[in-house]
């Protein structure tokens, strides 16, 4: 094995320990009440895993290849829950990323080193009720006072909404200049203004929080805006959602895993016309079929991740990762789903949730085909 093989395999077996012993005895119950799991995340927060990504001079794990580890940790807990996954992958990457990528002294000590511990808790919010795919038409103002900023406007699907501590927002100095005029103010959800419109029920990712919010002249300070002025805060924006698409394509591959092995055992345990029905050729082609494209999500992932270790463009490489495992890991449950026949949906077999839960990742972070265009973008079109 090489040196990021050694790294990153260590770094799944002791996460997947915990994803069996931890995670997965609760994950139905959590899907059941469809709350945040608050316990098991500040437990997941003192175990150190929220600071994959980051060096130790930022409290964080110090890892050689923190992309490719991190990917593994979404994928892990995505076996055992994709709700919780999703969660953890909002406040170890885009949440904290841009504090960390952008943020004063100041903001690193007061939200990135507790947030790395789990005592404070993240959010990122761009999409607003009337922009989604079209990020740059969003509403949310920022309307320069003396010493910092008025934010007003609403925000919606942002996970981790209703329990977070702080938001980085992304709002427009200047509706007319679309996203040349778009920046990021980090928000701590104490300040005057701020309030959560409601928190959104869903048949998909149920334990990962969702929510719409609201700002209402809400006061940012001038060392809470992070980046480097006009344009460089959607850009710095940018560059954190990029990375993003690895993650969110390793939620998807972790749930798919999961189907994948739930089917397989079913298949040798179920029996019909006298024999299981892993027997029949119907069902292996099934489970074979499901297996090449667990592969195939598990190449295009994975080397996204080493390519971001390597420092190196992932532009196309990330988002054909997301298509490639989203688009695939769903196909993969829906196949576990039929190969459970009538118990396939029941709620006392966990494949409903898997395939209810794998549609989060073709929609959340930009949608399927939201990423072909990326691709296409790159390609000169
Ligand atoms: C559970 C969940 C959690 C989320 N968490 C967050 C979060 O933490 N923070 C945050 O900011 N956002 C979050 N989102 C929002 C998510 O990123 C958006 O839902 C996503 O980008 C799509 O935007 P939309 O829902 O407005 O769909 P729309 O943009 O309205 O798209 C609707 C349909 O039109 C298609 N479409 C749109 N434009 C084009 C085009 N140009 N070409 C072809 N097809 C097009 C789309 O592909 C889609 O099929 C979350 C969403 C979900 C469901």
């Amino acid at each position: 094995m090489n040196n990021l093989q050694t790294e990153v395999e260590e770094f799944r077996s002791y996460v997947a320990r915990w994803v069996d012993e931890r995670l997965i005895p609760q994950a139905e119950a959590i899907d059941h009440a469809g709350t945040f799991p608050t316990e098991l995340f500040k437990e997941l927060g003192e175990l150190g895993y929220f600071g994959a990504m980051y060096p130790e001079s930022a409290g964080g794990s110090g890892l050689q290849h923190p992309y490719s580890c991190f990917t593994v940790l979404c994928e892990e807990l995505a076996r055992g829950s994709m709700g919780f996954a999703a969660g953890v992958c909002m406040q170890g990457s885009t949440a904290t990323h841009t504090i960390f990528q952008w943020g004063g002294p100041t903001l690193h000590e007061k939200y990135l080193a507790p947030a790395l511990t789990g005592e404070k808790i993240g959010a990122f919010a761009i999409t607003e009720p009337n922009s989604g795919s079209d990020a740059a038409s969003l509403r949310t103002k920022a309307v320069k006072v003396d010493g910092g900023w008025l934010i007003n406007g609403t925000k919606i699907f942002t996970t981790n909404g209703t329990v977070a501590d702080f938001i980085t927002v992304v709002a427009t100095t200047n509706p007319g200049k679309g996203a040349k005029a778009l920046e990021l103010f980090l928000v701590d959800t104490t300040s005057p203004g701020f309030s959560v419109g409601r928190k959104l029920d869903k048949f998909s990712v149920r334990s990962s929080d969702t929510a719409e919010l609201v700002f209402e002249d809400v006061f940012v300070a001038d060392d809470h805006r992070l980046g480097e002025g006009e344009g460089g805060g959607f850009l710095n924006a940018y560059k954190s959602l990029t990375v993003d698409r690895i993650f969110t394509a390793a939620l998807a591959l972790g749930t798919g895993r999961a189907a994948y092995d739930a089917a397989l055992r079913y298949a040798k345990e179920r029996s019909q016309f006298g024999q299981p029905i892993g027997k029949f050729q119907a069902v292996q082609f099934k489970l074979v079929d499901m297996l090449a494209k667990l592969e195939q999500a598990r190449l295009y992932t994975y080397h996204a991740a080493a390519l971001a270790d390597a420092d190196r463009p992932i532009t196309t490489e990330a988002a054909l990762a997301k298509i490639v495992a989203g688009d695939g890991c769903n196909e993969v449950c829906q196949m576990a789903l039929s190969i459970f026949g009538g118990y396939g949906l029941m709620n006392e077999y966990p494949v409903q949730r898997f395939l209810r839960d794998s549609y989060f990742p073709m929609v959340g972070g930009g949608t399927s085909d939201i990423m072909k265009l990326v691709v296409a973008r790159q390609l000169g079109f």
